[in-house]
């Protein structure tokens, strides 16, 4: 099966679930399973270690693999990163070290110039070791997998925009998405959309935006009027989770969706 219509299924699946964003609840069945890849079975596989060693893991990806119980999993995937961690800040810090040798034999009005102008071999590579030890804190293995699975999941939604009359009625009832996907499905309109349906899409989907997000704020409103002894007796309707679905409208996926709320 073409890898499009491999895709098809998890959006319309997530779509099906009519949720606040259904891009979270994709983000959050890719979450789940590059967190078993990372910790499962899969690590096995060289190619797999192999980037789990160069790219680490950022902080939430570390805290949710410390909370799987998987200890000894994670203590041979993070020994071995750590080590090639070391390795690379060794080389770096090697060549300021030898900048630093450099720097203390020169003369202290060459010294005192470069100083000023931050000019010489030791500044150059004192900011070379600041922004390996930073690059080295910034990738994630699994962010990075989800971030390219995502980026696929925007074009095969296009597609079916595109090409199925029903998903097009689906999308047009959802109730939009988080704002942090709102800007992704924008661009990704632009880029992999033309025309009319280029158009048609963008409308919709700026609607579907306003209506939510009025909806959404209306429920918020009434979680807060609750709080006054005079509407105390009167139904919650649908503000009893208000304040969890706007966190997650608003950022998406600040609250996990099985803490009751959608
Ligand atoms: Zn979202
Ligand atoms: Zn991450």
């Amino acid at each position: 099966m073409p890898q499009v219509h491999l895709d098809t299924i998890p959006i319309l699946d997530a779509y099906r679930e009519n949720g606040e964003c259904p891009l979270c609840t994709l983000e959050d069945a890719l979450e789940k399973q590059f967190l078993d890849v990372a910790l499962g079975g899969a690590m096995m596989e060289p190619d797999t270690r192999v980037m789990t060693n160069e790219k680490g893991f950022c902080a939430r990806h570390f805290s949710l693999m410390y909370g799987a119980q998987n200890r000894l999993s994670l203590a041979l995937m993070t020994h071995t990163h750590l080590k090639d961690v070391m390795a690379s800040l060794q080389k770096e810090e090697a060549a300021l070290k030898k900048a630093m040798e450099a720097e203390k034999k020169r003369n202290p009005v060459a010294r005192a110039a470069s100083s000023a102008t931050k000019s010489s071999p030791f500044y150059k590579q004192l900011e070379a070791l600041s922004a390996h030890a930073e690059g080295r804190s910034d990738t994630c293995f699994i962010c990075e997998r989800m971030e390219s699975t995502m980026a696929r999941y925007l074009e095969t939604l296009c597609h079916l925009y595109k090409k199925d009359e029903s998903f097009r009625a689906t999308f047009a009832a959802s109730k939009g998405v988080c704002l942090r996907h709102y800007p992704r499905l924008l661009r990704a309109a632009a880029r992999c959309l033309s025309g009319a349906t280029q158009m048609e899409f963008v409308q919709t989907l700026l609607d579907l935006q306003r209506s939510n997000l009025q909806r959404v704020e209306k429920d918020l409103e009434w979680f807060t009027l609750k709080f006054d002894y005079r509407n105390q007796d009167k139904p919650w309707g649908e503000s009893k989770d208000a304040v969890e679905r706007t966190l997650n409208k608003l950022q998406g996926r600040v609250i996990p969706s099985d803490s009751g709320t959608k």
